[in-house]
């Protein structure tokens, strides 16, 4: 399934580096670089962890198509293989990993075995499970894997890429949090708790390698339609997956969920050097979630 990575001698070092430096780029280097060829990723290498399903596989699918080499993550690895195939058959290179975030060592070794061969120029950590419950209901083993997955996993993979990026001189992080981060949502106490630490996670990272040219972000969507919505309403509404999924809908003042590649769409322009000035930032992603209520 995996198809040996081309080597390449990409580097964030000169006009990148430049550019995400905000400095002035001569033309000329612009021009021989890969983004004349129209592509925003053009000639990155990219980690997509989650890529086996909804936003990650989303991400990971627009990102190849803007040029990216994708290195898919997931541990779930059959499904893995249909985010792989698509990206196979549009013709754009994949490097597949399969690998569980909670797990460090693994986590290292999947980095490394990309590190070995190309730079690593950018990581996304969409993967994350939900947690239904409040305070008094959320079980220390719920509370743990919560923490696990989301908040230990993202730790993991931010900590991998950390030096392969500061090697290249630079590189692009994008955390998926959620507007449950920052906002009081009922039944999401162990949910909120790791999503809160993703923020705190993404600004520590932005400031401490804001001068290593590395730049940390973070998305915070409402709800978007993905499986992960699909498997809640069937765990918890069997029988009301209908009539929940349009309460769902009308939590987003514009009156539906987002889509998968709509998230995937301002995962590319953050990653690009297009988004050159924004580090440190937390980007609502809420059909006016946050703002339009009332
Ligand atoms: P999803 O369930 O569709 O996909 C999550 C992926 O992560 C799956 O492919 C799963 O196999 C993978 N994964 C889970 N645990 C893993 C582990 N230990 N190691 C490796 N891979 C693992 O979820 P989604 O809706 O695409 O959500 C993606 C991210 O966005 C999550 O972090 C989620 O918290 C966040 N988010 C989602 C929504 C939403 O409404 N869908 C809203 C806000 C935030």
């Amino acid at each position: 399934m995996s198809r040996s990575p081309h080597r390449h001698d990409h580097s964030f070092g000169s006009a990148d580096a430049a550019l995400q430096n905000g400095e002035h780029v001569q033309a000329s280097s612009v021009v021989s670089g890969r983004r004349s060829e129209g592509l925003l990723l053009e000639g990155k290498t990219a980690i997509v962890t989650g890529a086996a399903s909804g936003i990650g596989q989303a991400v990971a699918l627009r990102l190849a198509a803007q040029g990216a080499t994708v290195c898919p993550l997931d541990f779930h690895a059959e499904r893995l293989n249909a985010t792989v195939a698509q990206i196979a058959a549009a013709q754009h290179p994949v490097i597949p990993l399969v690998c569980d975030v909670t797990d460090a060592t693994a986590v290292g070794s999947a980095v490394a075995e990309v590190a070995a061969q190309r730079p690593v120029d950018i990581l996304i950590n969409s993967a994350g499970i939900p947690n239904i419950g409040r305070l008094e209901n959320t079980s220390e083993e719920e509370f743990d894997r919560t923490f696990a997955v989301n908040v230990k996993g993202v730790f993991h993979c931010m900590r991998a890429v950390i030096e392969p990026m500061k090697r290249n001189h630079g590189g692009v992080i994008l955390n998926m949090a959620s507007i449950a981060a920052t906002a009081g949502i009922t039944d999401r106490f162990a949910y909120s708790m790791s999503k809160g630490a993703v923020l705190a996670m993404t600004y520590s990272v932005a400031r401490d390698y804001l001068h290593d040219r590395i730049r940390c972000n973070a998305i915070s969507p409402a709800r978007i339609h993905t499986p992960f919505v699909d498997a809640f309403l069937r765990e918890h509404y069997p029988g009301q997956e209908e009539a929940m999924f349009a309460r769902l809908e009308q939590a987003q003042p514009i009156g539906r969920m987002g889509r998968p590649d709509e998230v995937a769409a301002l995962a590319v322009f953050l990653c690009s050097n297009d988004a050159s000035f924004i580090t440190g930032a937390d980007i609502p992603f809420d059909g006016g979630f946050f703002n339009l209520r009332g």
